[in-house]
């Protein structure tokens, strides 16, 4: 069960876009560079992502070791993000297209809704960021005056080995009597539970080269197209809702 709330289906929508946020509209992961600037360090992060990736521990627990590792205060770490993580410029378009044309778009992610709605406003303007829908985990103020000195992460699947477990997020909409096309866009091991479960899988093509939702489709056989950016995704996203191309179309290019 979620501990914390589920925006409601968009049960009469014909396509629905969810998309995750770090690594796929940010083009840096912000939770590492939390870590990596403000915490333990990138030497430590990394071989804890090595521990999730071995099966030697869940991303749950290393995640939140990770976390724990920060000691800024909260609203600082949000500013200091605002300030250094880089998004996808194409979002911004593709954000616009959906919404004129009654698409909803959901950002489904592992990161804390706060930050996110601080790093998106200076993208989208504050006034989209704090309408947006998204399913993430939470924060709590953990200092007495609740200012958030100290916090922590608050899990949306607490029993989860993910902490949160996104096929949560897009399989009530594939349970529907009309479900809609769905469309996702994710890039890491975060996204591997709802990969499959979309019509339209999007794959961000990393520059580093390092790419584990890429290599887990190809391994697993899923259906996916490679996209560099979300102006990239918003072309084959338009083709289909405006009838030109099907998904198999797009799928097979
Ligand atoms: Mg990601």
């Amino acid at each position: 069960m979620s501990v914390l709330p589920y925006p409601p289906l968009h049960k009469a929508a014909k396509f629905v876009v969810l998309s995750d946020w770090d690594g796929t509209i940010t083009n840096m992961d912000s939770n590492d560079y939390l870590t990596d600037n403000l915490g333990f360090g990138k030497d430590k992060r990394r071989q804890m992502n090595l521990e999730v990736l071995h099966g030697e521990a869940t991303f749950r627990d290393n995640f939140k070791l990770m976390l724990d590792s920060v000691p800024t205060p909260f609203a600082e770490a949000a500013q200091i993000l605002s300030d250094n993580i880089k998004l996808d410029p194409g979002f911004k378009s593709f954000y616009e297209y959906c919404k004129a044309n009654g698409i909803p778009v959901i950002i489904v992610s592992s990161g804390m809704e706060p930050l996110i709605r601080a790093v998106l406003g200076r993208l989208i303007g504050e006034e989209e960021a704090q309408k947006i829908e998204i399913i993430a985990n939470g924060v709590k103020f953990t200092d007495e005056a609740q200012k958030g000195e100290t916090w922590e992460i608050v899990f949306r699947h607490p029993e989860s080995g993910f902490g949160h477990d996104k096929s949560k997020a897009i399989l009530p909409y594939a349970d529907l009597p009309n479900p809609p096309t769905l469309f996702f866009l994710g890039d890491g091991v975060s996204d591997l539970s709802a990969a499959k479960h979309a019509d339209l899988l999007f794959v961000k093509d990393k520059l580093d080269g390092e790419n584990d939702l890429a290599d887990y489709c190809i391994k697993e056989g899923i259906k996916h197209k490679m996209f560099v950016s979300f102006d990239d995704a918003l072309v084959d996203l338009k083709s289909v809702v405006e009838g030109k191309r099907t998904v198999a179309e797009v799928l097979a290019q």
